[in-house]
């Protein structure tokens, strides 16, 4: 019987790039998908268009796949004789049970491998800024799960000793419980003045951070409104993003753009990118305009989590295909409201002005003009989305 091989991967915590080589070579060559929520729904333009794509993300509250179902379509697509990617946020091996399902492939005997990934604790904190470790103000750091609870709902964590123990800590999962943990943490000896980060969807441009102190986070992160996903960064350590914030100052940060066009435009696309912009490049072709299940799944996802404020249609002919894309997508028209659109032309301008659109027009796909051209925008966006309060 041919054995198939199932691959583990870290898919990095969002920012496309933060893939590790070899998970990107596995997942183009994967016959199999199975991807969790926190996966940036991108990478998967790099699958095959023949590969089986599964979601199985997990919402908050709202599970789609069952664990035990998650496993069962490991085991059967392996024993078909399939390379299966389980691709995963972040570093699998950091709350992301692949104890047990590499526990499972070894009891049924199918080969598997596991590669790491950047975890979103490390990443997030370094894109707002901070290192976990520092010559001078952290020798070690703890990674505590905010999700697992005792009896009483409260995180299953020995707060004494943590709160004694390390310099730095990284709670995951743990907005919930933000009240309990900066609580505990004080009632357990640390500072009420100890400096604590949030960082919701760190490394993609939309990246919000909340600063405060033990005292201070949880009204300000109810203003705020973080939610998971996020981090709980708490120690010294905070205090160096004063100095080292490089990552939410740039010209487009906060942009998830999406570039529908089947026009090259790899040069631009980079510039946008070094300007702070996420960017969707997308490949529409009029001919292909028939649903390919994949990119479908992809645009649904990015704009599901809301990936996505602007969107570039660079000629009017995108402008045609991108609605009617839209359309047979099913994609709510909703989730479009809220963005902003940059168009070339007139005629496509005054289409989507007409439909009450927020547009920018600019001569020609120039990421100068761009940029310039989202600049009054920036301004107001900047609060909400790069808001460090
Ligand atoms: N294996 C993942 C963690 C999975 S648990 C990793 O190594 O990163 C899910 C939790 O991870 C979220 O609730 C959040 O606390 C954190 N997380 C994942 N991606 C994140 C991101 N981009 N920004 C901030 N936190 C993130």
């Amino acid at each position: 019987m041919i054995q198939g091989k199932v691959y583990f991967v870290g898919a990095g915590p969002g920012d496309l790039d933060l893939i590790t080589v070899k998970g990107l070579r596995l997942l183009q060559k994967a016959d199999v998908v199975i991807f969790d929520r926190l996966v940036n729904p991108f990478l998967l333009m790099e699958t095959s268009p023949e590969a089986k794509l599964v979601y199985c993300g997990k919402q908050p509250c709202k599970h789609t796949l069952r664990q035990e179902d998650i496993q069962k379509e490991l085991l059967i697509h392996a024993k078909k004789g399939l390379t299966v990617v389980r691709l995963k946020g972040g570093d699998p091996s950091v709350f992301g049970r692949v104890g047990e399902e590499a526990e499972l492939c070894a009891q049924h005997l199918i080969k598997y491998e596991i590669i790491p990934g950047i975890t979103s604790g490390s990443a997030a904190s370094m894109y707002a800024g901070v290192p976990v470790t520092h010559r001078k103000l952290s020798g070690s750091f703890a990674t505590v799960t905010g999700h697992t609870c005792t009896k009483d709902g409260k995180p299953a964590v020995n707060w004494s000793s943590l709160a004694k123990a390390v310099d730095t800590i990284v709670f995951y999962m743990g907005m919930k419980h933000l009240p309990t943990i900066s609580n505990e943490l004080i009632h357990h000896g640390r500072s009420k003045d100890t400096p604590i980060l949030l960082v919701q969807w760190g490394t993609y441009s939309k990246q919000r951070t909340v600063e405060g102190t033990l005292a201070t986070i949880v009204a300000k992160a109810e203003l705020a409104q973080i939610q998971n996903p996020a981090i709980i960064l708490v120690g010294e350590v905070v205090k160096l993003r004063a100095k080292l914030n490089w990552f939410d100052q740039r010209p487009l940060s906060g942009r998830g753009m999406l570039i529908p066009t089947a026009t090259d435009f790899c040069e631009e696309v980079s510039q946008l990118k070094e300007q702070g912009a996420d960017v969707y490049a997308y490949p529409f072709l009029s001919q292909a305009i028939q649903m390919n299940h994949r990119d479908q799944l992809v645009l649904t996802r990015l704009f599901e989590d809301e990936h996505i404020n602007t969107i570039c249609l660079l000629t009017y002919q995108d402008y045609l295909e991108f609605f009617e894309y839209i359309d047979l997508s099913g994609i709510n028209m909703d989730s479009l409201q809220t963005c902003t659109f940059i168009c070339c032309d007139h005629t496509t301008r005054v289409h989507l002005s007409e439909a009450g659109f927020n547009t920018y027009q600019v001569s020609a796909m120039n990421v100068e003009r761009i940029t310039e051209a989202l600049l009054p925008a920036q301004i107001q966006i900047a609060e909400p989305l790069r808001g460090s309060l």
